[in-house]
């Protein structure tokens, strides 16, 4: 384990419960709770604990052993795992008795093969990445008929963008729907963005999957419903260094000095998941004033201005979250990684790369 006293990942569990209740509400479906990636990077049996209260219709993963993980957690759900099956995780998925998202017939025959038991259809309306295509389902009828799936799905590509593809998949879904010779138990299209985007109540499904929003990231112009903030990430000042106008700092000399600078170096690092093309681009909060990131963000730590800020050694630098040391400065994960020019799903999965987590709540 790492030091915790270096830099530090909190992760607060009653802020994602009830960011679940509130998509839950205003989904009005159940929650699939999106466990994949170690719950994208913030811990799936903490999160998985801390959902079980509200009643979830189960979870859904990625790979075989993010399910056995659950299973051997005491989790009794189901488990859904979202990407296609390849045949050889046939046995791993059975024994861990997590249903798997097939699209061929092929992988059907695999799921048999090693006596797995509920499964579920996805089908492809528009992403080109899982599932049948939309168009295609009657070629598969006898075998449906034979074998009906527990539920069927499709996944939105662009469900936070305000454009009309999310309607276009709803109705290459509701076609495909109707080429079943059964309605499954579960239909279910919505992530976080489609989720939050609809008006309250106005699911179409019988789930909602659900991930970013569960931990605290909005999902952008289309969203009707906001989550609190769960994740927090801070440093402690451990140097302190004051600098001449013209002298650089870090690698390859990317700060200039416009005029006498004080530097301060916290131990937080793209080893950290805190990446590296923030460097000369974000900032991080001391003392409730924004010390811009000076240089390129290192291996294992980054240097800050903050000459503005009246930092002393020791003071703590808030990467991500609230500055405690003035209420209503934060940082969320969407401006840091605007900041970053990547996804927040990117940035909060890189965050368990080194950090101690630890966790509020739950
Ligand atoms: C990752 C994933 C989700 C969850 O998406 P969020 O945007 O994090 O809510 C839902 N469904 C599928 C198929 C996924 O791969």
């Amino acid at each position: 384990m790492s030091d915790p006293a270096r830099a530090w990942l909190s992760i607060d569990l009653d802020a994602l419960r009830a960011n679940a209740r509130t998509l839950a509400d205003h989904a009005g479906t159940r929650l699939a709770p999106v466990l994949k990636a170690d719950a994208y990077g913030l811990g799936a049996v903490a999160v998985a604990r801390a959902l079980e209260p509200l009643d979830p219709w189960g979870y859904c993963v990625a790979t075989p052993t993010e399910g056995a993980e659950l299973r051997a957690a005491g989790i009794t759900r189901p488990i859904l795992c979202c990407p296609p099956m390849d045949p050889a995780e046939a046995p791993a998925l059975a024994a861990a008795r997590v249903q798997p998202a097939l699209g061929n017939a092929e992988a059907l025959s695999a799921w048999r093969h090693a006596n797995g038991g509920d499964w579920q259809l996805a089908v492809d309306t528009g992403m080109v990445r899982a599932g049948v295509p939309w168009d295609r389902l009657h070629e598969w009828k006898p075998v449906l008929r034979a074998d009906p799936p527990a539920g069927v799905f499709t996944h939105f590509h662009s469900a936070d963008v305000p454009d009309a593809t999310m309607a276009d998949q709803e109705h290459r879904f509701a076609a495909a729907l109707a080429e079943l010779p059964a309605r499954p138990p579960l239909v279910h299209t919505d992530n976080s963005a489609a989720a939050a985007r609809r008006e309250a109540g106005t699911a179409r499904g019988t789930l909602t999957r659900s991930g970013l929003f569960l931990y605290g990231v909005g999902t952008g112009p289309t969203a009707r419903v906001h989550p609190r903030p769960v994740v927090a990430l801070k440093a402690r000042i451990v140097e302190l260094h004051d600098v001449a106008t013209g002298d650089t700092v870090g690698y390859d000399g990317a700060y200039v000095a416009p005029g006498p600078r004080r530097i301060a170096t916290v131990n937080v690092g793209y080893a950290d998941g805190y990446r590296r093309a923030l460097g000369n681009r974000g900032y991080m909060l001391v003392r409730g004033h924004r010390a811009p990131i000076a240089g390129w963000v290192t291996m294992d730590m980054t240097m800050l201005d903050v000459t503005d800020c009246g930092a002393e050694l020791g003071d703590v630098a808030t990467a991500i979250g609230t500055d405690e040391a003035a209420p209503g400065t934060a940082i969320g994960l969407e401006t840091l990684a605007a900041h970053a020019q990547c996804s927040p799903y990117e940035l909060l999965v890189a965050l368990k790369l080194r950090l101690t987590r630890s966790y509020i709540g739950g």
